[in-house]
C-alpha cells in the first residue's frame, strides 16, 4: 500500500536535478553539494487542527508545507535544491493526494525544488517537509548580524494573512490567498546576500520574529506604527489600529523582515526589492514601536506562541 502511493504519487515528477545522484528508491538519497558551498536545512510540521482546519483544500496544503520551508531558505538567502516529505494520512485518500501533489509539484516546479525521499505512515493528519538549499560559503544572511544604525525593512505587506485567519471563510480572496498561498520571498532573499546585515522570515508576527533578531543580535530597535506596510484590502475590511495590531502580531505573513546599513539603502532601492523601512536598529536592547507623534506602544502579545 505504502509502496503504491509512493510509486503512484511521490515518485513521478517534472524536477529532474542534475545534483541529484539518486533520488526516491533506495534507504537514502546522494545528493551532491556544488563546491564552496554550504547547505543549508530547514524543517517544518503542519498539524491538522493546530496549523490548518481539518477540512483545508488539499492543494492550499501542498502548496503551504512547501512554501513555509522555501521562506526558511529565503531568509537565509539559500538558493533551493532538494526536499524530502514526512506525511502521516488518517487513511490513504488518493483524491486528497492528488490534489496535495497539485499545489505541492506546482509550487516545487517555480523553484525546480526536486523531492528526494521521504516517510509515508499511517495516523493523524501531519505534514512535515525537509528542505536543502545552497549558499556560497560564509555568505549566508544570519539573525546575529544587525549592528546599530542599521535601518529596519520588511518585504510586502503584513497583516493579511493574520485578518485572514479572524475572518475566516468570510475574508475576501484576495486575504485568503495570502493566509493560504504565501509566495516564499526568495528571489529577495537571494538579492539581499549582498546587502542585508541580517534577516528572518515573518511566521509568528513583526514584533516576535524581529525581536529574534534584536536579542541574537545583541541590539534594540525603533520601529515607526504608521511605516507598517497595510495593503489596501486590509484597510477596507477593518480599521486601521486593528491593521496596525495585526501587523505587528499575527503570524502567517512570510515576509521577509531584515536590516542593513543605511548607505545601502541606494542599492536596495535599485535592487527592485519591494520592501519598505519601519524602523532603525539601535544600539539599547529591546524593541521599542512608537507611533506618529513618538508615543510608545505596549503590546499584549507579542506574537503566536506554540506553547
Ligand atoms: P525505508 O523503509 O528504507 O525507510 P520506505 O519504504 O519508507 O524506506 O521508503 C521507500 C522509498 O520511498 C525511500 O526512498 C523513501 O525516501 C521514499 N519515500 C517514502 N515516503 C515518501 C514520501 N512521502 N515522499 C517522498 N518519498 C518517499
Ligand atoms: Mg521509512
Amino acid at each position: 500500500m505504502e509502496f503504491e502511493l509512493i510509486e503512484q504519487f511521490f515518485k513521478p515528477q517534472q524536477v529532474k536535478r542534475q545534483d541529484v545522484a539518486l533520488g526516491i528508491g533506495d534507504d537514502c538519497a546522494l545528493l551532491t553539494v556544488p563546491a564552496d558551498h554550504q547547505l543549508a536545512v530547514s524543517i517544518d510540521t503542519l498539524v491538522a487542527g493546530i496549523h490548518f482546519w481539518e477540512n483545508a483544500d488539499p492543494v492550499d496544503l501542498g502548496h503551504k508545507a512547501l512554501a513555509v520551508n522555501l521562506s526558511d531558505l529565503a531568509a537565509m538567502g539559500a538558493t533551493p535544491a532538494w526536499f524530502t516529505l514526512a506525511l502521516t494520512l488518517p487513511q490513504p485518500d488518493t483524491a486528497w493526494l492528488t490534489k496535495f501533489c497539485q499545489g505541492l509539484f506546482a509550487l516545487a516546479r517555480q523553484y525546480q525544488v526536486q523531492l528526494v525521499g521521504g516517510d509515508t505512515t499511517r495516523g493523524p493528519l501531519c505534514i512535515t517537509i525537509q528542505v536543502h538549499g545552497f549558499i556560497p560559503r560564509g555568505q549566508a544572511i544570519l539573525r546575529s548580524g544587525a549592528r546599530p544604525g542599521d535601518l529596519v525593512f520588511v518585504t510586502g505587506c503584513l497583516g493579511d494573512a493574520g485578518l485572514a485567519l479572524q475572518l475566516r471563510a468570510a475574508a475576501p480572496p484576495s486575504l485568503q490567498q495570502k493566509l493560504h498561498r504565501p509566495e516564499p520571498r526568495i528571489r529577495e532573499g537571494l538579492l539581499l546576500r549582498q546587502l542585508a546585515n541580517s534577516a528572518i522570515d515573518i511566521s509568528d508576527g513583526l514584533a516576535a520574529d524581529l525581536s529574534h533578531i534584536l536579542s541574537t543580535s545583541g541590539v534594540g530597535a525603533t520601529i515607526q506604527l504608521e511605516q507598517l506596510p497595510l495593503s489596501t484590502a486590509l484597510l477596507t475590511h477593518t480599521d486601521r489600529p486593528s491593521a496596525q495590531m495585526l501587523a505587528l502580531t499575527a503570524g502567517d505573513d512570510y515576509e521577509l523582515c531584515f536590516t542593513l546599513p543605511a548607505e545601502k539603502s541606494l542599492l536596495l532601492e535599485q535592487s527592485g526589492i519591494a520592501a519598505t523601512c519601519i524602523g532603525v536598529v539601535e544600539a539599547q536592547p529591546g524593541l521599542r514601536i512608537v507611533n506618529a507623534s513618538g508615543e510608545a506602544i505596549i503590546l499584549e502579545k507579542a506574537g503566536y506562541q506554540h506553547f
